[in-house]
């Protein structure tokens, strides 16, 4: 029986676990936290969105990463699906394709799934901070050292690093290894007035579109006391991120064109407020165009105001409370089955990798199928007739 090392209790960890430890290998899992799972539960808060429904060639053109591709295409989401069910947990498809647990939380399939690993024999190593890999097999925690057979690390992004996942083992790797971690699927700060702030702070913006550099995007967003997020704004995210200070154009009635706005908005004679609501806009969507007409916004067409409203983003909302994190352990410095060059047995799995994905469910599906990717790849290398060890040399 080889002895294998997970390290990170996230779902890419605990997928790992549960493929090394079916095929017969003595699991352990370790992770820095009391507690496995800490941010899948969080995840859960928002329904665990756990993967997408539409058909498979779009779904993977949501990474625009070719490397993720053929993990995700030996676990697409039927197999997630099916696999949640396998573990009782009865899912539906929202309106929009989306996929979740009929609980809309994390917490009871996260139990389940603890159950099962813990029958399987697996074994779970709380508070357990790996810190880099010491000298031939060995990796190093603090206070003590292992040398298992084999190894996979699913470590996580930097992402609310409350949680556990704080970007620190980057450290144990060669700078050029590793793409720098960055903020994905995450808010803007917006120079609100004080007056619409605090009016409007927590009040979500329906139904609208957002255009910037030819291309636009279509849902809803939340104002917050310092700017906007939301799932329309993470998803202009990673085009955004880099273009910050950034003026994007809003449409807060993309239902209507620019005409029959306009005769809704009926003449000039009403209140402004009174216009505003005559063409349907609700409160915090009005405030949004009296913003602008402050910022000093032609008053000329109000429809035309209407339907390209300018909204400049200052920049991105810190790492800490990002969704998720792009860059991480370039796809270089592995091979094809996730196993690191430069350390023969020790593999890597889930959003500690260099990709990035739309929220939906594609943060998650990545996870679990690299998850399992790893696993599969450990379990090859372990059925070699001879295993070498890791090499000596650091990263
Ligand atoms: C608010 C929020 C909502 C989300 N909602 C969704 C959603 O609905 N759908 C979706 O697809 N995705 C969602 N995500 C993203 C999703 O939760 C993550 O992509 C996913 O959890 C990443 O899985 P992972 O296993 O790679 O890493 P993680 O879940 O981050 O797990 C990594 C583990 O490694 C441990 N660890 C880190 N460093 C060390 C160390 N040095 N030593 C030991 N242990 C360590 C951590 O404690 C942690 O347990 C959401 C994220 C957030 C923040």
């Amino acid at each position: 029986m080889a002895d294998v090392a997970v390290v990170g209790a996230g779902p890419a960890g605990l997928m790992a676990a549960e493929v090394l430890a079916a095929d017969g290998a003595r699991v352990t899992l370790y992770d820095a936290m009391a507690r496995p799972g800490r941010k899948f539960l969080l995840a859960g808060r928002g329904g665990l969105n756990l993967t997408h429904s539409e058909p498979l060639e779009p779904f993977l053109a949501r990474y625009a990463c070719p490397e993720i591709e053929p993990h995700i295409r030996a676990f697409p989401p039927a197999a997630l699906m099916a696999w949640c069910e396998g573990l009782g947990q009865a899912l539906f498809i929202g309106s929009s394709g989306r996929v979740f647990p009929r609980a809309m939380k994390a917490s009871p399939l996260l139990r389940a799934w603890l159950r099962r690993l813990e029958g399987m024999g697996v074994a779970f190593r709380p508070h357990a901070r790996w810190l880099g890999f010491g000298e031939g097999r060995a990796l190093r925690f603090e206070g003590f050292e292992i040398a298992p057979d084999a190894a996979v690390l699913a470590l996580g992004g930097a992402s609310w690093p409350l949680l556990g996942s704080d970007g620190a083992w980057v450290r144990a790797f060669a700078p050029d290894q590793v793409a720098p971690l960055l903020p994905a699927n995450m808010g803007f700060r917006v120079a609100w007035s004080a007056a619409f702030a605090t009016r409007f702070a927590g009040t979500p913006l329906k139904r609208l579109a957002l255009s910037h550099a030819g291309r636009s995007w279509r849902g809803e967003a939340m104002v917050t006391r310092q700017g906007i997020e939301g799932g329309l704004i993470y998803a202009a995210a990673a085009r955004l991120r880099d273009a910050a200070p950034v003026t994007v154009t809003l449409d807060l009635r993309p239902d209507l064109d620019h005409a029959a706005l306009a005769a809704r908005l009926g003449g000039g004679a009403q209140s402004l407020s009174n216009r505003l609501r005559r063409a349907g806009l609700a409160p915090v969507a009005a405030g949004l165009v009296q913003e602008a007409l402050r910022a000093g916004a032609p008053r000329g067409d109000l429809a035309a105001l209407i339907k390209a409203l300018p909204l400049r983003l200052e920049e991105p909302m810190g790492l800490a409370r990002a969704i998720s994190t792009a860059g991480g352990l370039r796809w270089s410095a592995l091979d094809g089955a996730l196993m690191l060059r430069a350390r023969p047995g020790v593999f890597c799995a889930g959003e500690m990798l260099d990709w990035e994905a739309p929220t939906g469910g594609y943060l998650l599906q990545g996870c679990f199928a690299t998850g399992r990717a790893a696993a599969l790849g450990a379990l090859g290398f372990l059925s070699r007739p001879a295993s070498p060890g890791p090499a000596s040399s650091a990263g």
